[in-house]
């Protein structure tokens, strides 16, 4: 069911901390090797590879001598950056044996959020790629709070790989795939060997659970997704605790692939479709829903409520009468004045607000329509 990763030319590897480190005897140093010969195999065949690797704080917690307690965040913030040196030595280490360079990234969230360091970044991590070496990726645990955090890599993994343009993102997991229900509590639950696309259904069945050792349950990896296959990534969800992990997918082992977008958002729009945090919410009429569906701009006319405290420019996320997010978009006026204009003509623009705005809420060159929408609105024109 799973195509074989050779025919894919930019992956992004995502692996978990639990596949990395023991909790007694620390990095698993035997796994680490198979999986730095499947990636070396990968590039040998001509593919760039990435990899966002977890596995700093695990790592730090034996380091340190911290044992299985909770930590306080100062705590996991020393324990990060005591572990990711030994981690990304590690992976220099094997990726060294197999001849092949790297070069380690540490990323906070404005970094892929605010658009001129996302650009910068991008650039970054290209210039590696194109030097041969592979970008070895984390987030800076040691000083992001968690205001300003991603929180798990898995969504990480996904604004990486969208952001360099891959065609495949691997999730590396400790479970093999997508089910129905999380297996381990429900004895009925079903494999789902592929989704063709991300449905309120699929979306229920991500379990939230979390272990101690990674932070991100199948909830973030569905978000991944999202994000991953509007921007025309495809997904593989698979287990990662076998030897060669990757070697395994082209075996036939168990995976849930999670088939692309056949009318990917590219480049600025596909920053704005993965945006992590919408900084507001606006909820539309059913006019605008169909003028949104048919490429116009939002109009302050067709916005029936506005909630969040968002400058212009921001990113706002765009519901429908019923409440389902239908779109995202940057958001023309602040919070205060948006209130004030949304239902009003764009015409009363400046008798209401004192000057001269713009005509749209949100211009529909800022402004994506997301891929549920899209279907729906597909089928109501077939039908
Ligand atoms: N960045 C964290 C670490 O390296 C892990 C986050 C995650 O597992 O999702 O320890």
């Amino acid at each position: 069911m799973t195509p074989s990763l050779s025919r894919y030319r930019r992956i992004t590897v995502k692996i978990g901390s639990a596949l990395l480190v023991d909790r007694t005897t620390g990095l698993k140093r035997d796994w680490l090797a198979s999986l730095v010969d499947d990636i070396a195999g990968l590039v040998e065949g001509g593919a760039d590879m990435l990899v966002v690797s977890s596995g700093a704080i695990a790592l730090g917690r034996s380091i340190l001598g911290l044992g299985r307690r909770a930590l306080r965040l100062e705590e996991s913030q020393a324990a990060a950056a005591a572990g990711q040196i030994a981690l990304a030595g590690a992976w220099s280490e094997q990726l060294a044996r197999r001849g092949l360079k790297s070069g380690q990234i540490l990323v906070t969230l404005g970094d892929t959020e605010e658009r001129r360091r996302y650009l910068n970044a991008r650039a970054t991590i290209g210039t590696l790629l194109k030097m041969k070496a592979v970008p070895v990726i984390n987030e800076n645990d040691t000083v992001a709070t968690s205001e300003i955090r991603y929180g798990d890599n898995d969504r990480l993994a996904a604004r990486v790989a969208t952001m360099m343009g891959a065609d495949l993102l691997v999730l590396l997991s400790d479970i093999d795939g997508l089910y129905t229900a999380p297996p381990a509590q429900d004895p009925t639950a079903r494999f789902i060997p592929v989704v063709d696309a991300i449905t309120s259904e699929i979306e229920a069945m991500a379990g939230g659970a979390a272990s101690e050792l990674s932070r991100g349950g199948m909830r973030t990896k569905i978000d991944a997704g999202k994000i991953a296959t509007a921007a025309g990534t495809a997904m593989i969800i698979t287990l990662g605790s076998r030897m060669n992990p990757l070697s395994a997918i082209g075996r036939g082992e168990r995976a849930t692939f999670f088939r692309p977008s056949a009318n990917p958002v590219k480049g600025y729009k596909s920053w704005i479709a993965g945006q992590l945090e919408p900084a507001g919410r606006l909820v539309i009429d059913a006019g605008a829903v169909g003028a949104l569906l048919s490429g116009k701009s939002l109009l302050p006319a067709g916005v029936s409520a506005v909630s969040g405290s968002f400058s212009r420019g921001d990113t706002v996320a765009i519901l429908g009468p019923d409440g389902r997010e239908i779109a995202r978009g940057l958001v023309a006026y602040d919070a205060a004045d948006a209130v004030r204009i949304a239902g009003r003509k764009s015409s009363e623009i400046p008798a209401v607000l004192g000057y001269e705005g713009r005509s749209a809420m949100v211009h529909r060159d800022d402004l994506v329509v997301s891929r549920a929408l899209e279907e729906t609105g597909a089928m109501r024109t077939q039908g």
